[in-house]
């Protein structure tokens, strides 16, 4: 008899989860890993994209090369999912399984902000960076303004990471004076866990004359005025338009009755819903951790053993623990890092590594042990 498993998403959740099954349990296993893409790309990857330091070609992993025993991928769109009865159709076929996973990460609502599909960009899409990299060369001057429209929002040390590397871009272009760079974020500070990560992020941009908006989104961008206004109806002269769009669940999610209150709730130990052999892990759940890469996988590591004690009759791992180290790009070739404890009490805890060039090397790698690990690259 095989385990029958279904991992719905192949981001940094599916991709480990599978990863640690195959391993684990090898040919016994019958996990079916389903997603809608062709290929695979890290979070931070659209930056080098949107600033033309790496090519579409160089961040994306085929999907075609994720070969592990026990399992198979397939290209195919999900449609529906049943959770009480573990299965699962897709537009070409219906699966059914011991367990299911879903780990169909966030969508955005690019609708959400008025303006935003007419005459914003966005950086959050694959697409948009690609857009925003064909775009940027074009722009001389004039005020760029990247707001958020919403939370909770991927990877909250982004929208910050943008600004410094927009800095750095435009100067390396000559045209830094002729152009204003304005971050509107919906936090007092760009970090809430970790002051100190904070306060080197002001004063990095106090360095570099760019403007911190604290605790106002965006609320709609008029193309034609140029003017983007925030949530307490002030306004900004605004010539290029970044916005971080609003995210949410998946809608086949939604219609799945997974997800209560925007997001699917899970045990917060055990990644597990309320329905038996499902879980749910990454940014597509509400356990309290931040919506990033890092967390997703860490979720992932906790599913994964627990199906695993599960199928051999052993005792469960322990508790998730919430902990996760985000790089953050400052520009000027140096990367900080903050590593956050979310489930701490009585509130999320930060611990700040000073940017350096050792932790470029260290984002690198990051990356190139999970190409490794998941592609054999
Ligand atoms: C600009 C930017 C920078 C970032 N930087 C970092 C960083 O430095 N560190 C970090 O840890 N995180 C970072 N992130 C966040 C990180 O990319 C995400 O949090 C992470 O990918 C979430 O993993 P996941 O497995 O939950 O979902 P995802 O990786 O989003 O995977 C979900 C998968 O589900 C698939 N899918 C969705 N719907 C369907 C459907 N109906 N049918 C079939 N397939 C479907 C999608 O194609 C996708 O492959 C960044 C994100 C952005 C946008």
């Amino acid at each position: 008899m095989k385990l029958r498993v279904l991992v719905l998403g192949a981001g940094f959740g599916g991709l480990e989860l599978s990863t640690m099954l195959s391993e684990a349990i090898g040919e016994q296993l019958d996990l079916t890993l389903i997603d809608k893409s062709d290929s695979f790309f890290i979070g931070f990857s659209k930056f080098d994209v949107m600033f033309g330091r790496k090519t579409t070609r160089e961040v994306r992993m085929p999907y075609r090369e994720f070969v592990k025993p026990g399992v198979q991928f397939k290209q195919e769109v999900i449609t529906d999912i049943d959770p009480g009865n573990l299965r699962v159709t897709t537009e070409k076929s219906v699966y059914e399984a011991d367990v299911l996973v879903v780990a169909l990460g966030a969508d955005y609502d690019f609708e959400f902000t008025h303006g935003l599909v007419d005459g914003g960009h966005e950086f959050y899409s694959f697409g948009g960076a690609e857009r925003l990299r064909d775009f940027l060369p074009t722009f001389t001057r004039g005020n760029i303004v990247v707001g958020v429209a919403d939370t909770p929002f991927k990877c909250p040390p982004a929208p910050s990471e943008s600004v410094l590397l927009l800095h750095d871009y435009l100067t390396e272009r000559g045209i830094r004076d002729q152009c204003q760079i304005t971050l509107a974020m919906p936090f007092e500070h760009p970090i809430p866990p970790s002051p100190e990560t904070s306060v080197a992020l002001m004063e990095a941009f106090a360095e570099r004359d760019i403007r911190y908006i604290p605790n106002r989104p965006v609320e709609t961008y008029d193309p034609e005025r140029r003017v983007l206004t925030l949530l307490d109806e002030s306004e900004l002269p605004c010539d290029l338009f970044l916005c971080i769009p609003k995210h949410r669940v998946p809608q086949v999610v939604v219609d799945s009755g997974l997800a209560e209150n925007d997001w699917i709730p899970v045990e917060p130990a055990t990644l597990k819903t309320r329905f038996p052999g499902v879980y749910a892990v990454g940014d597509v759940n509400k356990v309290g951790t931040p919506k990033a890469g890092v967390f997703a996988e860490g979720a992932a590591k906790v599913a994964a053993k627990s199906i695993i004690a599960e199928w051999q009759g052993h005792e469960g791992p322990p508790p998730y623990n919430g902990i996760g180290s985000c790089y953050i790009e400052f520009g000027h070739q140096r990367v900080g890092r903050v590593e956050v404890n979310f489930l701490s009490a009585p509130k999320p805890t930060g611990i700040f590594d000073e940017p350096s060039q050792d932790l470029v090397k260290e984002k690198s790698e990051f990356a190139t042990t999970r190409y490794a690990r998941w592609f054999g690259r």
